[in-house]
């Protein structure tokens, strides 16, 4: 029988996108976001789609550009320095991943990092490694996860042990950062940790950023821990039909919801998060510019 809390990332998300939309019309700022997608990649183009309708809806300047996959790097590149130059433009995105032949970390390095709303920009990711999250972009995924932790929690975070399976630079480092800022005891795993169910067993908060569908099993879950399944698997589920597929997390629900504190579901968990984090960094960056504080 599950008895964790299920932590309603569609409803935090929601909460999160309310209020910028309050914001927006009480500051009289008009937060603009440029999404740039090149090639014609389905899933991307999904995302994009959904990230330019979400700005549009809080009342945003949004603009799309969508570039033929075979656009040269310097294409592209003066692109992204045209709305670098725009002031109606205060965040830029560049959906990822890119055609082969272009340079991502160029591209990237080439935002202005108070343009950058993902958070992916050196300079960014240098100032939540020093400690000045307040005058940095953080990644929005890891952002949106450590919000859902600090929902889900009765108590401060402070000493808690945290664990994030996952190094990658979008989601594990970062969401390391963050935790390391709120003084968390954070431990980082990845592919060559040795006895990672021991480790898991010890974490007050588990972060799971792997990618390989139900890795973490119930007997892996500390007593009433906080669990984040960032991991977003598309899988075959015949039950369903022929052909069929569902979507999984890193986190083996079921049994894992037996035993932790509070769960995060896939879909409905950190998924809807990342939106909402993308539309707060965007005002972040309008209000930045505008001189106004930082919205909370
Ligand atoms: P990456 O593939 O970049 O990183 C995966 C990490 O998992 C690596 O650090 C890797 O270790 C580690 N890993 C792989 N196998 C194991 C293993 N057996 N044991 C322990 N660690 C392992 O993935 P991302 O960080 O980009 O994404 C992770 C997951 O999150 C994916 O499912 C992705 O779809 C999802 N995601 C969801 C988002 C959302 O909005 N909800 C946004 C972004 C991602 P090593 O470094 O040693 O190779």
């Amino acid at each position: 029988p599950a008895t964790a809390r299920i932590i309603d990332g569609k409803a935090v998300a929601a909460e999160v996108t309310d209020s910028i939309a309050a914001m927006v019309a009480a500051r009289g700022v008009k937060p603009g976001l440029a999404v740039v997608l090149v090639g014609d990649d389905a899933a991307s183009q999904v995302y994009v789609g959904a990230k330019g309708r979400k700005a549009a809806e809080l009342g945003f300047h949004s603009v799309q550009h969508t570039l033929p996959a075979e656009t040269s790097e310097r294409d592209l590149l003066a692109l992204v320095a045209a709305l670098n130059a725009d002031p109606a433009i205060h965040g830029i995105l560049v959906q990822l991943p890119l055609p082969a032949h272009i340079d991502t970390t160029k591209v990237l390095e080439t935002i202005d990092p108070a343009k950058d709303v993902d958070g992916f920009h050196p300079i960014n990711v240098g100032r939540l490694a020093i400690g000045e999250r307040e005058r940095a972009l953080v990644s929005c995924t890891p952002a949106g996860s450590l919000l859902l932790i600090k929902r889900a929690l009765d108590r401060p975070l402070a000493g808690l042990d945290a664990l994030v399976i996952g190094r990658s630079n979008i989601v594990g480092k970062p969401m390391a950062q963050l935790l390391l800022q709120e003084s968390c005891t954070v431990t980082i795993a990845h592919s060559r940790s040795r006895d990672l169910p021991a480790i898991a067993r010890r974490a007050d908060i588990l972060v799971a950023a792997v990618g390989r569908p139900e890795m973490v099993r119930g007997d892996w879950v500390k007593e009433g821990a906080i669990v984040i399944d960032v991991g977003m698997n598309r899988i075959a589920a015949p039950e369903r039909g022929e052909g069929k597929t569902r979507l999984v997390g890193d986190v083996a629900y079921g049994e894992a919801a037996a035993r932790a504190g509070a769960i995060t579901p896939v879909p409905g968990g950190v998924g809807p998060m990342t939106i909402a984090m993308l539309m707060a960094n965007t005002l972040t960056a309008a209000c930045r510019v505008a001189g106004l504080p930082d919205p909370q």
